[in-house]
């Protein structure tokens, strides 16, 4: 051969080893996919039993095989398992004609494995649904089971990236009847809802990045990377067996172009995909980010409404019912890590004659003032709340009972100095102060509260504008 033949056999040489390493890149490629693939593997296997568990009612051969079907993926037997498992289920479904009911759609389960790419992304969507209609089910009361009965109907179903967002858009109706319907704790009620959010975020985050590499990517992968390997070995059989160099450029140049044939119809498979996994990443987002604002809007009135239910309304004061929650959770603290607590117990003085002497609306601007004159001595975590009439509870968290003596001697003074004026005539308000401490072998804070009544009491028979610590 000449030195230009030898030139071009080394050119094409190269241009061999060259496709040669865009296969090895291939391959590496591939070992991701395979990666990917196997996670979206272990997806199934955790979503599967849930779908089949809800088709297997009754007791028939078809049940049973479906139940055996269901502890085989928990299990996660060996594949050959599965496969004799799946062709047991085939011959039962054919003999009892599962896939035609009447009144559903002809659509057998196991046509989920001749679906195409776009069919398994919606699948996909479909048993994370019923997983969270699941949840919902047990945890939310009987009067909403019809509403999740129609919705687990949606889902069998959907058919498309539109009956998905419908099926998404359902159920956060149904979370936002909960919450504005429940009269359970707010705060657990919220916990929940962010949990059933957050659980639908990140399913719907999980499957769309899986989908990107799997499905019908994975299967262009593997066509192409088989036609590109075939063109390889050809090809260098080619340089063997062609007599002629003209005769191997021209054989070259077809395989060439076939290989970028390959790669160009790989491409158009791989767009395809990303294009209906965008698509449905667009719809999740705007979806996702307007019922993210309902659920906040709706958080935040729940939240409003929470702080107008804790307040009394003529002091503005905290109510008993916010008292209530309070002292329990420092009763809580308390016999958990030993973390003391003071209460004091506020009574005013005689007030039934203020409020016979001038009438119940001065009455009613005395206790007002005994609270505005009262809140700017307590620290930032005492709580002051009306527990009655005109008597008045304060938690000092973290005080002992020396310390809570000096705060109600403090208290008491600074009213009986206000200089309550009534048509130019002073009006002396007093208030006796009950004192207690939680200590050793307190169960209950009610115990707490019984001796600061008890000390109130004493203050009373004292003559009134005292403290008395119990
Ligand atoms: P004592 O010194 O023994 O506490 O005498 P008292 O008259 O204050 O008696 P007691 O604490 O048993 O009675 C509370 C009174 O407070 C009864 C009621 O007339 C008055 N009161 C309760 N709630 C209100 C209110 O919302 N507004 C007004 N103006 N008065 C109230
Ligand atoms: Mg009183």
């Amino acid at each position: 051969m000449s030195s230009d033949a030898d030139e071009k056999t080394m050119m094409l040489q190269d241009q061999v080893k060259k496709l040669q390493s865009q296969k090895d890149i291939l391959l590496k490629e591939l070992d991701v996919v395979e990666e990917r693939f196997e996670k979206i593997n272990r997806l199934y296997r955790r979503y599967f039993p849930v779908i089949i568990d809800s088709v297997a009612i009754g007791d028939n051969a078809f049940s049973r095989i479906c139940k055996d079907l269901s502890q085989a993926l928990k299990k996660g037997v060996s594949e050959g398992k599965l496969e004799y498992i799946f062709e047991r289920l085939k011959t039962a479904m054919f003999r009892e004609d599962i896939a035609s009911l009447p009144g559903e759609k002809k659509k057998g389960l196991f046509s989920a494995f001749q679906k195409s790419g776009s069919e398994l992304f919606i699948d996909a969507y479909k048993l994370s649904y019923y997983d969270v209609v699941n949840n919902l089910r047990s945890n939310l009361d009987k009067q909403y089971t019809g509403k999740l009965d129609n919705i687990t109907k949606r889902i069998r179903t959907a058919e498309d990236t539109g009956d998905i967002s419908d099926i998404r858009e359902n159920v956060f109706r149904l979370v936002f009847a909960y919450i504005s319907d429940t009269s359970q704790d707010r705060y657990k009620v919220n916990a929940f809802v962010l949990e059933i959010a957050g659980k639908i975020f990140d399913i719907e985050s999980t499957i769309t990045s899986s989908f990107e590499y799997t499905g019908s990517m994975f299967q262009s992968n593997d066509e192409f990377e088989e036609a590109l390997n075939f063109k390889i070995t050809d090809l260098e059989q080619i340089k063997d067996v062609s007599s002629s160099l003209d005769d191997f450029k021209i054989q070259v140049a077809k395989r060439l172009s076939s290989i970028k044939k390959a790669l160009e119809t790989k491409q158009t498979k791989d767009q395809a995909v990303k294009k209906l996994v965008r698509q449905n990443q667009d719809a999740f987002k705007t979806g996702f980010s307007r019922l993210k604002q309902e659920l906040d809007k709706a958080t935040k009135h729940s939240e409003e409404l929470e702080k107008k239910l804790d307040r009394d309304q003529l002091t503005g004061a905290y109510n008993r019912r916010a008292y209530d929650r309070r002292v329990e959770e420092e009763m809580e603290r308390f016999l958990r890590y030993g973390t003391m607590f003071s209460l004091l117990m506020m009574d005013a003085d005689k007030f039934k004659l203020i409020n016979d002497d001038y009438g119940h609306t001065v009455g009613d601007k005395c206790l007002q003032e005994i609270i505005k004159r009262t809140l700017p001595l307590l620290r930032k975590n005492d709580m002051l709340a009306r527990y009655e009439g005109d008597e008045f509870v304060i938690i000092l968290p973290g005080t002992d009972k020396a310390g809570a003596k000096k705060a109600a001697e403090k208290i008491r003074k600074n009213i009986e100095r206000i200089g309550f004026l009534y048509k130019s005539k002073k009006i002396k308000v007093t208030v006796s102060i009950g004192v207690s401490q939680s200590r050793k072998g307190d169960k209950d804070h009610l115990q707490i509260f019984e001796r600061a009544d008890i000390a109130v009491y004493k203050a009373k028979e004292q003559g009134r504008n005292t403290v008395v610590v119990n």
